[in-house]
């Protein structure tokens, strides 16, 4: 059944490519917690020299790579500055609150890009009446400001603050792939805008689990016993950081295509009366119901019905997301079935 739909949900919803699996099948593997698992370890690499960090280490998911960063930058009872609307804060439980006895103080952004001003303005004054803040939080591409580019010189102003400050940055890059596909900036110049960053295999690059989180490698010694201590620590997990390697063969050099289709569906939902959709710099495409008759939770069923998912964003808004599995046809059937919907 989910093979006919035009599965607009996530980017999270690839399955696995023939050339994957085969991939996946044929995996060299070991213990990766008794030792070294060799087909991880020459992910970690990759990653890590891609990244130009010195060191990176798989995880299972991006919640638990950002948690492990939060844990090793803080200490309990401080505070960790990040943007309103992003993952570590309204997607992760309260695991900062939880798991590290740290506060989130949010700022509000225009389209998730930070200014050093605000963050400045966030940061606590180091008196006896409030909390200390220890880390700077930033996340590129943002999800939930519809996949936008932090660009690089806000990027680097945020690190100019944490500098003089003192303060580390952890930048959340579950999608800074689409992010330096679309700002023609390279991966290794994003990241050194922050001290630690987290990337996920999972979303664009169609893997079915992992993350990485990258930085200096006497702070991922450290990550390793963090990791271990939140149960994920990972066997002959080799089978999965295959399907990594063979995306960033793969799929890594395609992410335009995909911002290309969402910059279609977006131009095309925007010209359907009673829809608002603004071109996205990724993958990510929100579409506002401006019609007072349109609610997302009924568009979203009404799309269903007719073979497309996508899903609800807040009031008024609907989330759709391009990816590996989404083609041409795709979209043209997204837009067909909205314009029906209306008519
Ligand atoms: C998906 C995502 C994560 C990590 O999610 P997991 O489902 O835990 O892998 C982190 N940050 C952002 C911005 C994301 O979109």
């Amino acid at each position: 059944m989910r093979d006919k739909m035009v599965d607009l949900r996530s980017d999270t919803v690839t399955r696995p490519a023939v050339g994957m699996r085969r991939a996946m099948a044929e995996a060299d593997v070991d213990d990766d917690v008794l030792g070294k698992d060799p087909t991880v370890d020459r992910l970690e690499r990759r990653v890590a020299e891609l990244l130009g960090k010195e060191a990176a280490l798989f995880f299972p998911s991006g919640t638990q790579a950002n948690q492990a960063a939060v844990i090793l930058h803080t200490r309990p009872g401080s505070e960790a500055v990040c943007e309103a609307e992003s993952h570590v804060f309204h997607y992760e439980f309260a695991d900062a609150a939880w798991l590290a006895g740290v506060q989130l103080h949010p700022v509000v952004s225009d389209r998730g890009s930070l200014t050093a001003r605000d963050v400045a303005a966030a940061i606590r004054p180091g008196d006896r009446h409030h909390p200390t803040t220890t880390l700077l939080c930033v996340e590129n591409t943002h999800n939930m400001h519809g996949g936008s580019v932090v660009p690089l010189p806000a990027m680097r102003a945020i690190q100019e603050l944490a500098r003089e400050r003192s303060l580390p940055v952890h930048l959340d890059g579950a999608r800074l792939w689409n992010a330096a596909a679309a700002a023609g900036v390279s991966l290794e110049e994003f990241s050194s805008c922050a001290d630690t960053i987290t990337v996920c295999l999972s979303k664009g690059l169609g893997c079915p689990i992992g993350s990485l989180l990258a930085g200096p490698s006497d702070l991922m010694a450290e990550a390793w016993s963090v990791r271990k201590r939140l149960g994920g620590g990972m066997r002959q997990v080799g089978i999965i950081a295959a399907a990594g390697l063979w995306a960033l063969d793969h799929n890594l050099d395609r992410l335009d295509e995909d911002h290309e289709r969402a910059r279609r569906l977006a131009l095309g939902s925007d010209s359907l009366d009673g829809l608002r959709a603004e071109v996205p710099d990724t993958n990510i495409v929100m579409i506002h119901l401006e019609r007072e008759d349109l609610d997302e939770e009924t568009m979203a069923s009404e799309l269903e019905a007719r073979g497309v998912l996508v899903l609800p964003a807040g009031p008024g808004r609907l989330r759709a997301v391009t990816h590996l599995d989404v083609d041409d046809g795709g979209v043209d059937r997204c837009l067909e079935v909205l314009s029906g919907l209306l008519a």
